[in-house]
């Protein structure tokens, strides 16, 4: 059976508290949405002010496959406006309970349902599609509901959505309540609210029990805790009724459209999101990724190729040398068992300081090892710093030189200054290195995160840059520094 999709992201999804999009974010993400193959876009309340009548009148010009939907309350006003957008829809929006009738319309049930009859007439001799939404039908009495949607079918409305507006429904209630509706045998959609984390789960009831069409946004944005959100909907649907349900959505490319809704809107996606989250495809603990490698199965249901996405091992506190070695072939780096081991130690220390290690840390850390391991000329033995208030910064640093251990002392304007002074006097017989340039960064952020240091170091003609990496900000520049050094040297043997 197909479902068709109604995306409200430009409409539900931008009354999320603090967004507000731009005409030209709006059109980006309704080509988006076309492109992914959405029904029906819901594409504003052409109401609302100039601008969001000139955006939706700017993604109605476009020609785009999808139909182009705008809300509308029951006022013939906001239908004129709708009509001059160039719409092909109206989801005209009818409060229906009687908390909504007495307290904010300060109506009558008559007066609601003759207005919408008029309403829904008025739209449909313009040419308008009308989908009948009623709001907070889950909080309304039945036989009223039932009524009003009767008259909206007369009064030839297309298609009747039932709407969980401050998302009630539990997941049983929702089967029932559709199933009661399916009764009048027209076209039902749903829409859910995610105030209990049920959207998702209540939208899936309800196309079960007979809805046709389920209404989302792209990562669940909208008003309060959210609408139900699209992306889990159509990879449920597809990956667990067993073929049942089919969709038009492209989904291999819901993963684009996620992060073009993410950067336009400033909504963050959290990174155990279901579908769209970071951490969806990422393995960490050493028996997961190891069964993974073995067989995805094991302990993936989604495939990150359906989304276009990748599998990610991420290496932390829990993880084994095969997931680590899996890691560094990924990132191109191959490594013989010893090197193996010492990244391995690295690691743990590092995450046993409450650190996860990231790509970039990782690679940093065998970048270090794996240069460490070739043969030096100069080598640090140690490093001494005294440094503080009203102190002159002073380093003394021994220093093996081939098989001579020499002893040197320097002092700088702060503490790596001196250490570099003493490095470059206890060198400065054979060589003379100057260092040209100095960046240090924080990879993980933090005062205990890992520091990288890249120097550019030059001698005679010779430029090289180099790095080191450590927790300790003046052993990292002793050693990017170091590394300089003899890389100068080992191309000054090579002459
Ligand atoms: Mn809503």
């Amino acid at each position: 059976m197909k479902i068709n999709i109604l995306d409200t992201t430009l409409r539900d999804g931008e009354q999320t508290p603090g967004v507000s999009l731009t005409s030209n974010e709006k059109l980006r993400i309704a080509r988006a949405l076309d492109e992914i193959g959405v029904n029906i876009i819901e594409a504003g309340s052409a109401i609302t002010s100039d601008g969001e009548k000139l955006a939706i009148r700017e993604i109605t010009s476009q020609d785009l496959d999808a139909e182009i939907a705008s809300f509308a309350r029951s006022i013939q006003s906001d239908i004129d406006v709708c009509l001059d957008c160039g719409v092909d829809t109206v989801n005209l929006v009818v409060p229906t309970s009687d908390i909504h009738i007495d307290y904010k319309l300060k109506s009558s049930r008559l007066q609601v349902q003759n207005e919408m009859v008029e309403n829904i007439e008025y739209a449909k001799d313009h040419g308008l599609t009308v989908e009948l939404s009623a709001e907070d039908a889950s909080r309304t009495d039945m036989d009223f509901l039932v009524d009003t949607f009767k008259l909206a079918l007369d009064a030839k409305a297309d298609r009747l959505c039932p709407c969980d507006t401050v998302g009630v429904l539990t997941p049983e209630r929702s089967f029932d309540f559709y199933r009661e509706l399916s009764k009048l045998n027209a076209k039902l959609s749903v829409h859910c609210h995610n105030d209990y984390g049920l959207a998702v789960a209540n939208s899936l009831q309800a196309i079960r029990a007979g809805a046709s069409e389920v209404h989302g946004t792209i990562n669940g944005i909208g008003e309060r805790a959210g609408n139900a959100s699209l992306e889990e909907i159509v990879v449920s649907l597809n990956n667990l009724y067993e073929g049942k349900y089919t969709t038009d959505i492209k989904i291999n490319q819901l993963y684009n459209t996620s992060i073009i809704v993410s950067r336009s809107t400033g909504v963050y996606i959290q990174p155990n999101k279901a579908i769209v989250g970071e951490n969806v495809f990422a393995h960490e603990s050493g028996i997961h990724t190891d069964g993974v490698i073995k067989n995805t199965s094991t302990y993936e249901s989604i495939t990150p190729e359906l989304l276009g996405r990748r599998r990610k091992f991420v290496v932390g506190k829990h993880t084994g040398t095969k997931g680590l070695n899996n890691r560094l072939s990924e990132l191109g780096i191959e490594v013989n068992k010893e090197q193996l081991n010492t990244i391995f130690k690295q690691v743990k220390e590092f995450a046993d300081n409450g650190k996860c290690v990231t790509d970039v840390d990782l690679q940093a850390i065998a970048d270090n090892v794996l240069e460490k391991d070739m043969q030096q000329k100069v080598n640090l033995e140690e490093v001494t710093i005294v440094s503080g208030n009203k102190i002159t910064p002073t380093a003394s640093v021994r220093l093996k030189i081939d098989q001579d251990e020499i002893l040197e002392a320097g002092i700088g304007l702060g503490p790596v200054d001196a250490a570099i002074n003493a490095v470059k006097k206890s060198i400065n017989e054979f060589a003379n290195v100057k260092l040209d340039e100095y960046h240090v960064d924080a990879i993980t952020g933090g005062t205990d995160a890992l520091i990288d240091v890249i120097v550019k170091v030059s001698m005679d003609d010779k430029v090289i840059s180099a790095r080191g990496t450590g927790s300790d900000i003046i052993n990292a520049s002793v050693e990017a520094y170091l590394t300089g050094v003899n890389r100068l040297l080992e191309n000054e043997d090579n002459l």
